[in-house]
């Protein structure tokens, strides 16, 4: 085949624009086509403008802070659309730095929605083909909608209709407690929104560490933020009937049966769904399973030369792991020495609220259940200098290891910087390390970081500080 390409990317999110970019790195030509901006999900609907908008939540919840000093702060100016707006900021600014970044690697931003015509063939929708030797499918994930709650983005909002809000409801009900849940209960609650979290299993995060969630759950019960746990949303209603009336009524059934609560905006977040309907699968020969893309432990799929990364696949729908799926595709299919695969149990989740949640590996539970013989070692936060300092005493390192290994099996930051701390652990588990070398680790004092130090010392059952 005369191929354009050594590899034709679909879709410029955090899986599509690293491959391009790794492509070209390792002397490939490569080509990323993208429908929209490039940086995709992430860096315009997603992680980039929530990170920005609970930044300026979190800057607004300071407010009491000051006040407790004598500051006496005028809110009556307060307007939340510069708060949209700066959001926005962040997202257009790394969208262009990812445009920037392929240009500088010589790898063709090629705009336009793409679809599979068979092996190595790739049309645009304006009819033009182009061939890759290689192609990847990066095309990444929708919002799903929960029957009965179909998204209009004015009542009914999607994640995307939420960071394009300009104007604060005065309450909002929010359907699942996963990380995107609660991270925009975190935002509303942090501007006084009046919010309602639902969430259909026991607990919110699901999957997460239970202590670590435990922390995270009475915070948001002291802040105001109403959680409702084991409920389903069964159907909304406007709030009265006849009348003109912007608020919707929300039918829950939990587990003192049904109850109705209004709130102006219903945000539902209960999941999403890879982008895999519409994009020629069937014409290359690829069957999907539940609407992902089955793949080898290099992302290639049954196809030879068709390789998917990121969110299409049945892996944690996270940046950090399409980018590296991407890259590690890449370098398989450039040849050489294999890439070292991706441990499923060094890929962190990070849960951007106050107090913050980030962890890797079992949790207790999971551990448990795996029939594990771990030990385990809790430090809480108060114990640390700097958490008494800042006053951020909510919070806890939490280390599993194993019983005769003691190998790292998993770790779970509650707390200030948790998503930042989290990966001296990860490394530490990465590099094969021990709670011994952590331990004997040097940290600075005082640093929250002290607080991985002592849980690492508890381990080995010689912690100072408790
Ligand atoms: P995407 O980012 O979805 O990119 C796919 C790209 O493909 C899109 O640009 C799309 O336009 C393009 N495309 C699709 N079909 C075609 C086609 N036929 N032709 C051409 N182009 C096409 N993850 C984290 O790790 N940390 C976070 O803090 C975080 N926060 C989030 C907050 C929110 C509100 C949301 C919604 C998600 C968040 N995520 C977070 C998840 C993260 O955004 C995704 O895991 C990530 O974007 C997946 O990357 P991807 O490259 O697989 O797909």
């Amino acid at each position: 085949m005369n191929a354009d390409y050594d590899l034709l990317v679909i879709g410029a999110g955090p899986a599509g624009y690293v491959a391009g970019i790794r492509a070209a790195q390792l002397g490939l030509k490569a080509g990323v086509i993208e429908k929209d901006k490039p940086g995709g999900v992430c860096l315009n609907m997603g992680c980039i403008p929530s990170k920005a908008l609970i930044h300026q939540a979190e800057l607004f919840r300071s407010l009491p802070a000051l006040e407790a000093l004598g500051v006496k702060a005028d809110v009556s100016g307060f307007n939340y659309e510069k708060v949209f707006s700066a959001s926005r900021k962040a997202a257009d600014r790394l969208s262009k730095g990812v445009d920037y970044l392929l240009k500088k690697n010589k790898v063709d931003l090629i705009p336009g929605k793409a679809v599979l015509e068979g092996p190595g063939r790739v049309r645009l929708e304006e009819g033009r083909e182009l061939k890759g030797k290689n192609v990847l499918i990066a095309t990444g994930s929708a919002p799903r909608e929960l029957t009965g709650f179909a998204f209009d983005e004015e009542r009914i909002l999607s994640s995307g209709g939420a960071l394009m809000l300009k104007e604060l409801p005065a309450s909002i009900c929010i359907l699942g407690g996963g990380a995107i849940g609660v991270e925009f209960a975190h935002i509303m609650n942090g501007f006084g929104v009046e919010v309602h979290l639902v969430e259909m299993l026991e607990r919110l995060l699901p999957g997460m560490d239970e202590e670590a969630v435990d922390v995270l759950a009475s915070s948001f019960k002291k802040r105001g933020i109403r959680t409702y746990l084991s409920t389903r949303a069964l159907s909304w209603q406007p709030a009265s009937a006849g009348k003109k009336s912007a608020k919707l009524s929300v039918l829950l059934e939990g587990p003192k049966g049904e109850q109705r609560l209004e709130a102006d905006k219903l945000l539902v977040v209960t999941g999403r769904v890879p982008n895999t309907a519409d994009i020629g699968l069937e014409k290359a020969g690829i069957a999907t399973e539940r609407g992902f893309i089955p793949v080898g432990e290099y992302y290639q799929t049954r196809v030879p030369g068709i390789f998917a990364a990121g969110d299409v696949l049945d892996t944690p729908m996270l940046a950090h792991a399409a980018s590296r799926e991407a890259e590690i595709a890449v370098e398989f299919m450039a040849g050489g020495k294999p890439p070292g695969k991706l441990d499923p149990m060094g890929i962190p989740a990070a849960v951007y609220c106050e107090p913050q949640i980030a962890g890797f590996g079992y949790s207790e539970r999971q551990a448990r259940e795996a029939g594990l013989k771990f030990r385990k070692a809790v430090f809480p936060y108060r114990g640390a200098g700097k958490a008494v300092a800042v006053q951020s005493v909510e919070g806890l390192v939490k280390i599993l290891s194993d019983e005769s290994t003691g190998e790292l099996l998993g770790a779970t930051v509650a707390g200030s910087e948790a998503t930042e701390i989290i990966h001296e652990l990860l490394l530490a588990r990465s590099s094969e390390l021990l709670a011994t070398d952590l331990a004997a680790t040097v940290h600075a004092h005082p640093t929250f970081s002290e607080a991985v130090s002592e849980a690492a010392r508890l381990v080995e059952g010689r912690a100072i500080h408790i």
